[in-house]
């Protein structure tokens, strides 16, 4: 532009001077003007190529970089700022192509630490997993394992007890069996919390009575409440009616514990529990406002927070005076939580403490419920088109064979039995079952080896496999699961979950037949240990905290108790015909203790009978009791065979 001005000017002045001096020569004109427009056509053509190029280059490079391409741009040698300009851009990418590409190691770099890191974790993972899995296992049958060796402790210390012994023998060994008694507790509470930390323990969900837990634990913790003279009693407000869903064992574990914490904590005056509901159903859950009250030491403001924690005790002089371990508040807030609840206490020091757990249970519907106890109460047989449900039974443990065919044969299943999973694999291929309950640990092959095999071999994929297992482990469940098994029932085996469960897989063709059995009330709660309320053969309660509520356990003691009686009523008759006083009131002490060790109260009390009987020397006596002693046996027999179901009779007493 500024090119062809100039030229244009100077053509104008030119021709402006020629026509002022009257020389104007129109060739001369174009001539000079033709050679002035292309001298400024190569100005203008070299002025581009100098300066405007490298200027597009560089505002094209930078478009590019902007575009996220580092590309160097072509410098012209021109030896100018602009040229200056290129080499700095140049040099700029340059550097930015550097740093990217050392921050792509870089990445490179973190990335591979990553995933070392990661391979890391996940070995280690593995590994905990692994070890978790190992103490769960360990966990699970250390709880067998040490219970039984210190059942047995506790029956040798029994019967030593029941022996003459001099006054300071007898003091040495009740030491012995209360420090016997604390181990055992003090086992079930490390057993207990470690399950509950590992995320191993599973709660149940069976339909049961509030009430009932609540009358229940009354009852357990009455004898030592009269002991220290402390008035313990319940107060249950009349709309805490309903059947709800959840685990009443571990509730009465929760319930248990602070009862038993407020009665050793409190030295005169009452202990007392109140339940109520709050607000009303929702979802088809209500809460429950469960309390424990005592007018006991109390706890100090800055304690009470803290006594939920493991080992830790409010105040170390009164706690030693008392006992304890400081675990079983760990173990309730532990339990309460995995019911979905939460406890707290309040507390006045000198005055006592109340404290509070809050649930929210499911309420169970009364047709759904009602219906589902008839047939798990054995009110109804059950049939399949009209034939007895075929269940194969898959059990290396006699005992537990026995208590199974017990449950299920009394409501028309037909039951037979395999002892480990080979013989498992041979019935499930010989006949057709409707369905296979199955334990998990057995010799030769278990139940997870089993399951796979009839699912995959056999290529029964349909048919309903339930696992019995001995720990009531979520792992566990899982991994029959995994095997293929359709649902899992814990052991010790509880009858309403049994039967519930079998029903719930063979429901879809199920017609019962008419009631052939009478109607057994109603079962709203199902403690694992047979209760037989009128004739106290067996006192449950007791039972129960004998066996640490462990039904498989107290149902083998029962058997065993039964296996050796005829035998020692014999030894009896021989002692007494030979008239050997010692060797009678030695097998009587023997028989009683026994019976004491399974709450058989009723065989207990006519030991007892017979001993006085012997010891008075009265003879008529003497064999009349003995008839006795044998009917209670016999009595005991029968309800062993009958009674696999306890079923409660819920009768609230305030004392
Ligand atoms: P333990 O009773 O075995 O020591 P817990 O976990 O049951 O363990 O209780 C922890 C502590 O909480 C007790 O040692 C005691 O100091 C305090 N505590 C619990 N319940 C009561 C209560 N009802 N009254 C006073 N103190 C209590």
């Amino acid at each position: 532009m500024f090119t062809s001005v100039l030229v244009g000017w100077i053509v104008l002045v030119v021709i402006g001077y020629d026509v002022h001096h009257h020389m104007f020569d129109l060739g001369k004109g174009v001539l000079m003007f033709a050679i002035l427009l292309l001298v400024a056509l190569a100005i203008g053509r070299f002025t581009v190529t100098l300066m405007a190029k490298p200027l597009e280059n560089l505002a094209a490079g930078m478009k590019r970089v902007q575009n996220g391409r580092l590309e160097k741009i072509n410098v012209s040698r021109t030896g100018d700022e602009i040229q200056f300009v290129g080499e700095v851009f140049n040099e700029t990418i340059h550097a930015l192509k550097e740093r990217d590409r050392q921050i792509e190691d870089h990445r490179e770099m973190l990335e591979a630490r990553i995933q070392q890191r990661t391979d890391a974790l996940r070995e280690a993972m593995e590994r905990a997993m692994a070890a978790s899995q190992a103490k769960s296992e360990f966990l699970a049958n250390m709880s067998h394992e040490l219970r039984t060796p210190m059942n047995g402790i506790l029956g040798m210390l029994d019967v030593v007890l029941e022996s003459s012994l001099n006054g300071d023998q007898r003091e040495e060994l009740e030491t012995a069996q209360r420090c016997a008694h604390s181990l055992l507790a003090l086992l079930n509470d490390i057993l207990d919390l470690s399950k509950i930390e590992s995320g191993k323990m599973a709660l149940e969900r069976i339909p049961f009575q509030l009430k009932s837990v609540v009358n229940e634990s009354i009852k357990t913790h009455q004898a030592r409440a009269r002991q220290k003279r402390i008035e313990l009693t319940a107060e249950v407000s009349p709309e805490v009616a309903e059947t709800v869903y959840g685990d009443p064992m571990r509730l009465r574990q929760v319930i248990g514990n602070l009862l038993s914490n407020a009665i050793k904590f409190t030295e005169s005056g009452h202990v007392k529990v109140y339940l109520r509901t709050v607000g009303g159903t929702k979802d088809a859950k209500i809460e429950f406002d469960l309390s424990v009250e005592d007018t006991g030491v109390g706890i100090p403001p800055d304690k009470l927070e803290k006594i939920f924690d493991k080992f830790t005790q409010a105040d170390g002089s009164i706690t030693r005076r008392f006992g304890g371990t400081g675990l079983g508040l760990t173990i309730t807030r532990r339990l309460v939580e995995m019911f979905g609840g939460r406890i707290w206490v309040e507390s006045v020091e000198g005055k006592g403490s109340k404290f509070f757990v809050r649930l929210n249970l499911e309420v169970a519907t009364k047709s759904k419920h009602v219906e589902a106890d008839k047939k798990a109460n054995g009110g109804e047989r059950v049939s399949l088109d009209g034939r007895s449900p075929q269940i194969l039974l898959v059990e290396d443990n006699a005992v537990n064979q026995k208590v199974v065919l017990a449950i299920l044969s009394k409501r028309g299943f037909h039951v037979e039995v395999a002892s480990n999973g080979l013989e498992a694999l041979a019935a499930a291929q010989n006949a057709v079952f409707d369905l296979v309950l199955m334990d998990v640990q057995m010799p030769y092959m278990d139940g997870i080896e089993a399951t796979r095999k009839i699912r995959e071999e056999l290529g029964l994929r349909k048919l309903p496999i339930i696992a019995m297992t001995a720990h009531a482990m979520t792992g566990d469940r899982e991994r029959c699961i995994a095997a293929g098994m359709n649902d899992y029932v814990s052991k010790p085996v509880n009858p309403t979950t049994l039967v519930h469960t079998i029903m719930r897989y063979i429901d879809a063709a199920l017609e019962p037949v008419a009631v052939s059995v009478p109607a057994a009330p109603t079962m709203v709660e199902t403690p694992a240990i047979p209760e037989v309320a009128p004739l106290q053969a067996i006192d449950r309660g007791l039972a129960a905290r004998l066996t640490d509520n462990d039904s498989s356990l107290f149902q083998g003691m029962l058997l065993l108790f039964l296996q050796m009686a005829p035998e020692r009523i014999e030894k009896i008759q021989t002692a007494v015909s030979r008239d050997d006083r010692p060797a009678v009131e030695r097998e009587i002490r023997k028989i009683r203790s026994a019976a004491e060790r399974i709450a058989a109260v009723s065989v207990a009390e006519s030991a007892v009978r017979l001993m006085d009987a012997v010891q008075a020397a009265r003879q008529e006596d003497v064999q009349q009791s003995l008839l006795a002693l044998e009917m209670q046996i016999q009595r005991l027999s029968r309800h062993a065979g009958e009674n696999t179901d306890p079923s409660v009779s819920f009768e609230l007493k305030a004392s």
